[in-house]
């Protein structure tokens, strides 16, 4: 975008450049010109005095419900509610229908997101076609069409073998495989975690061992291969523990955390509401314990909401019958306010890192920083706005939000992409 836009007094949080402290941002000609004590007229101008202006937050885990079931959400309604939420850059999952597992798919939801002008729009490929499990998907020329990475997500790739090829091919193009961490021997017919409470409830349940197991299958595949390898949505204290072990050994693994394993537990399905059915599920106060741990311990490469939109008319059949997924993408920056800031368990610099720089490294892209010369990709944020969650209100065509009603702390308040402001609180 032409022309230029000062943004005057915030604090300005750049953690890739070690930068946390009073100054201004100005943006020429859609890029970032210069960060420092600024004095110039003439230009439009932003005064950020009391807010954080950070680099634009990235997610790269959402799930956009198009090509497919656009009554979800579509990439238009989805890039909406990302904005709204300071989110300049996203990732599509691949499980749509049909599955994102060529190229003319792959630019297909990058045409979309282009023609919305919200987000940046990023799609990750099918490991393998269908998400069957069995033939690997085109993912060569799905890497050179853009593809930041390739999953199965919904699924993990049950056969080692497949997933052994799929580790060594992805590895010729540098692009990450990104793994739902998910044995089906151990999580068969499952709906939440297995324990005391889907006794209880009489549920089937999902034992630790499925994500756990397979993880461990992954890690022992990457000590082979050497390849970039993502673990999606870690939800247990052994998964903690692998990858724990995993980073000492220096293995090319990083993962994610989402905000509901990190505020939710199985407790939550005590009253059979589907808006807490997610998979992995949410797990016992322990493995909550234990990823804000390693949280604190920067074992965590990422936070990702993994924004699961469904049908009103989908989430009350029963708890055996509706689908898994929470849709939380316009309030994940208030929740990981919650669940990580406010025990203490990182500061605005540690959040903004685990949202900006180290997811954009982990898919590859130029992103995350305020380095002068990127693309002016700003969040302004209003570290000190209370508000009340309310779904009524959010862009999303989805309302499966188990937050609704919830006192948070952290508003958005402008997200500027490519120079332009694309959301403005009010909006
Ligand atoms: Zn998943
Ligand atoms: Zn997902």
């Amino acid at each position: 975008m032409a022309g230029e836009l000062l943004i005057k007094n915030g604090r300005v949080i750049d953690p890739a450049n070690k930068v946390d402290k009073k100054c201004d941002v100005l943006i020429v000609d859609g890029k970032i010109a210069n960060v420092g004590n600024i004095d110039k007229s003439g230009q439009a101008v932003i005064d950020a005095t009391g807010k954080l202006v950070t680099p634009g937050l990235i997610d790269i885990h959402v799930h956009f419900r198009e090509p497919g079931d656009e009554e979800e959400e579509t990439i238009a309604s989805g890039s909406t509610a990302a904005v709204a939420a300071g989110f300049t850059s996203v990732v599509c999952m691949p499980n749509t229908n049909p599955v994102i597992e060529n190229e003319t798919d792959v630019e297909y939801v990058h045409r979309k997101g282009r023609q919305t002008r919200k987000t940046h729009v990023y799609v990750m490929g099918a490991i393998t076609k269908r998400l069957e499990g069995v033939e690997l998907a085109e993912m060569g020329f799905m890497a050179d069409a853009g593809a930041v990475g390739f999953t199965d997500d919904g699924r993990g790739v049950q056969d080692p073998a497949v997933m052994l090829r799929a580790l060594k091919y992805a590895a010729m193009f540098d692009v990450v495989i990104a793994q739902h961490c998910q044995d089906e021997s151990f999580s068969g017919n499952g709906v939440m975690n297995s324990g005391y409470y889907s006794t209880i409830l009489g549920l089937p349940g999902i034992d630790p061992l499925a994500e756990e197991a397979m993880l461990w299958r992954d890690i022992q595949l990457i000590k082979k291969t050497k390849a970039r390898y993502h673990a999606q949505h870690i939800s247990t204290a052994g998964s903690v523990e692998l990858i724990r072990a995993a980073k000492r050994d220096s293995l090319p693994i990083t993962c994610e955390v989402t905000p509901h394993h990190l505020l939710l537990t199985e407790e939550c399905c005590g009253e059979y509401d589907t808006n807490y059915k997610v998979n992995p599920p949410l797990r016992g106060a322990k493995d909550v314990e234990a990823l804000k741990q390693a949280i604190a311990e920067g074992l965590i490469d990422a936070l990702a909401s993994d924004h699961a939109p469904h049908l009103q008319s989908e989430k009350e059949l029963e708890f055996l019958a509706a689908p898994f997924g929470i849709a939380s993408l316009e309030c994940a920056l208030a929740l990981y306010v919650k669940a990580l800031l406010e025990p203490g368990i990182l500061d605005w610099p540690g959040l903004i890192a685990l949202m900006t720089e180290k997811p954009a490294k982990i898919i590859g892209v130029d992103k995350g920083t305020l380095s002068r010369g990127k693309q002016a990709d700003v969040t302004i944020i209003d570290p000190e706005a209370e508000y009340e969650i309310d779904v009524n209100t959010f862009r999303s065509k989805s309302r499966n939000c188990p937050y609704h009603g919830w006192k948070v702390k952290g508003r958005v308040e402008k997200t500027i992409v490519g120079g332009e402001i694309r959301f403005e609180a009010g909006d």
